[in-house]
């Protein structure tokens, strides 16, 4: 058990008991350490009192000075993140020091305090509850979401009264795992990120912010852990397991033992592939890009040696508050990616995708209750019946084509006339700002992504009205195998080496070939060594994952020949439906790890197949 200045423990407390709870796996790897447990109840309870006459101005001036020492920490935030090329973190920012400033908040506290006698903290509570109600019965959900920028600039100002640090993250000073309800995105931007072990929290899907950050900067996350805050206290110990999605408290000694070997072998494993990453070895011929959101800094995808953007998921700008952002906030986000893009290297670009609302990534309030969202107005059905939303989108991302190599694909397109549509659109957006005189790259790549099994089965048509195709894994597999890709009861099911998926694969693969334009992975299958080769094999000429990923995927491209993996690709193909998914991966991983045989060992990079 470690102190509680590292991790909030009561002194003399008992531990929790040995437990071990089941939740989603969402950034692969081990984690072993500290509970830091994360609440905001203990950061929010302050002492309310009446004050007398004579002590107001006094306390008036207390009130002053803790508002601008709040500024001046928000500040030095913005300016550090900043330099970091944080969009996010500096937008998330800023609408705090509008806060600070705000002069209707800042006369309500000062009434209070001289009027109503109240204590500073009291009165800051009441007005920022006042805030928050106001918020919370707004329309729109971008207004709404700012309940959670009060929130946090009231914590500022209150720990600031208070004097209980800045943060309640300050109080990390060791390597901890981080246990929390769930995380806003203004809190994952403020984390240590050096001293975070893992992830583990209640809510949140594979797609929430925080396990998108895990995944970026390879920091092992399980979320959707239901009541996991529950049963952790602060100092106990835990064993995060981000492959399977497992989290045990208090392990015994030798459990512990193990699981701690198994994680700092891996942690040493992985160094060594990032900082191999430019020795030994031809370059593979397959690029290997990085999937990336608003908010990912360069410096995230270049140490580990992305060759581009193969994904640029918009939907985060929507879900991220902003209800509709507009064209100029959109552009620059965009421009912001397109020149990241540049400096990735030779060949580089960054591949937008249309925004693929709906889903299990809703902008609250926005969308209407539907029985089955993933087979609902999702994606490309969305933006064909929200046209107006469509053309802001692609004219934002015709306007960043001008400042770095771009494509734009279509998601979850099912059918040739939706392509065609949404063709028609990017046309249409072409001409516009040719006619008002805006530059743009006129011969944007256009491409589409195969993740509907009837988009891979009639690739051939599709193949012949766009550039490329993106193969997205996590919804072919999803569609293919009738299994909700975030639900852990059916994850059984969720078998990219499934021989209906590989036939799928294959054929859209094949059309492309056929049709002579480039085809990718962009699913989180593309991160695993053993599938990337049995993708690459098959004729995928580029794979697209999580940053942190590429480096051992790059090592595994360097020691499998092209002929080896499309050896491989054709016993695959000859098996036909008569090998299971476990089979077909085990014949796939044996090849790996006799050319690799640290993958072998590093448990965390193969999954199940
Ligand atoms: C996919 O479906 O494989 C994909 C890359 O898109 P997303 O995970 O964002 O749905
Ligand atoms: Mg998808």
């Amino acid at each position: 058990m470690t102190d509680g200045a590292d991790t909030g423990a009561p002194a003399g407390r008992a531990a929790s008991a040995t437990v071990t709870v089941a939740g989603l796996a969402t950034s692969r790897g081990f984690a072993a350490g500290p509970a830091f447990v994360y609440s905001k109840d203990s950061v929010l309870s302050v002492p309310e009192y009446a004050i007398p006459d004579s002590a107001v101005d006094a306390e008036i001036a207390r009130y002053r000075a803790a508002r601008a020492e709040t500024r001046r920490q928000v500040e030095e935030l913005v300016a550090k993140f900043k330099s970091d090329t944080d969009g996010l973190a500096s937008d998330v920012l800023s609408n705090h020091l509008l806060l600070v400033d705000d002069p209707t908040a800042d006369a309500a506290v000062e009434r209070r305090i001289s009027v109503e006698h109240l204590n500073a903290e009291a009165a800051i509570r009441h007005t920022a509850d006042d805030f928050r109600a106001i918020f919370a019965k707004m329309r729109d959900p971008y207004l709404r979401e700012r309940q959670r920028d009060v929130e946090d600039v009231e914590n500022r100002l209150l720990r600031v009264l208070l004097d209980r640090g800045e943060s309640a993250f300050d109080r990390i000073s060791k390597p901890v795992v981080v246990v929390a309800d769930d995380l806003t995105p203004s809190e994952t931007v403020t984390l240590p990120r050096d001293l975070i072990l893992g992830f583990a929290t209640n809510r949140g899907s594979t797609t929430s912010h925080v396990a998108l950050l895990a995944r970026a900067l390879g920091i092992p996350a399980v979320v959707g852990l239901g009541d996991v805050t529950s049963r952790v206290q602060p100092g106990d110990f835990l064993l995060l397991d981000g492959t399977k999605g497992a989290v045990t408290v208090n392990p015994d000694e030798q459990a512990r033992a193990a699981f701690d070997a198994l994680a700092r072998r891996e942690r040493e494993l992985r160094a060594q592939l990032v900082e191999n990453r430019a020795a030994s070895g031809a370059a593979p011929a397959v690029r290997l890009c990085a999937n990336a959101q608003p908010g990912v800094s360069l410096a995230d995808l270049s140490a580990y040696g992305a060759q581009g953007i193969g994904l640029y998921r918009s939907e985060y700008l929507w879900l991220g508050g902003a209800a509709d952002p507009g064209e100029e906030e959109q552009t620059a986000a965009y421009v912001e990616a397109a020149r990241a893009a540049a400096q990735l290297g030779d060949g580089a670009r960054v591949v937008f995708r249309a925004l693929d609302i709906g889903g299990d990534k809703v902008q609250r309030g926005q969308h209407p209750y539907e029985a089955n969202p993933f087979l609902g107005n999702r994606s490309i059905r969305f933006l064909l019946s929200h046209r107006d939303v469509f053309r802001t989108q692609l004219r934002a991302i015709l306007r960043a084509s001008a400042q770095g190599p771009s494509s734009v694909m279509f998601p979850m397109v099912a059918t040739v006339q939706e392509l065609r549509e949404a063709n028609n659109e990017l046309r249409r957006a072409m001409d516009a700002l040719a006619a008002e005189g805006v530059p743009f790259d006129e011969h944007i790549p256009h491409g589409v992504m195969v993740e509907v099994p009837s988009a891979a089965l009639n690739a051939d048509a599709f193949a012949r009205e766009c550039d490329f195709f993106s193969i997205g894994t996590n919804d072919l597999v999803q569609y293919t195998m009738a299994a909700d890709r975030a639900n852990e009861r059916v994850s059984y099911l969720y078998q990219p080496a499934n021989p209906a998926v590989v036939k799928l694969v294959d054929m859209a693969v094949g059309a492309a070939r056929a049709a002579g334009i480039p085809v990718s992975v962009c699913g989180e299958s593309a991160s695993d060594p053993v599938l990337g080769v049995l993708w690459v094999g098959l004729g995928v000429t580029e794979l697209s994952m999580s940053a942190s990923y590429i480096p051992a995927v790059r090592k595994t491209l360097q020691a499998v020949s092209a002929d080896e993996a499309r050896d491989l690709a054709e016993r695959v193909r000859g098996y036909g439906s008569s090998r299971s998914a476990a089979e077909i991966y085990a014949d796939c991983r044996a090849l790996v790890v006799s050319k690799v045989p640290q993958l072998g060992e590093m448990q965390s990079f193969l999954t199940a197949g």
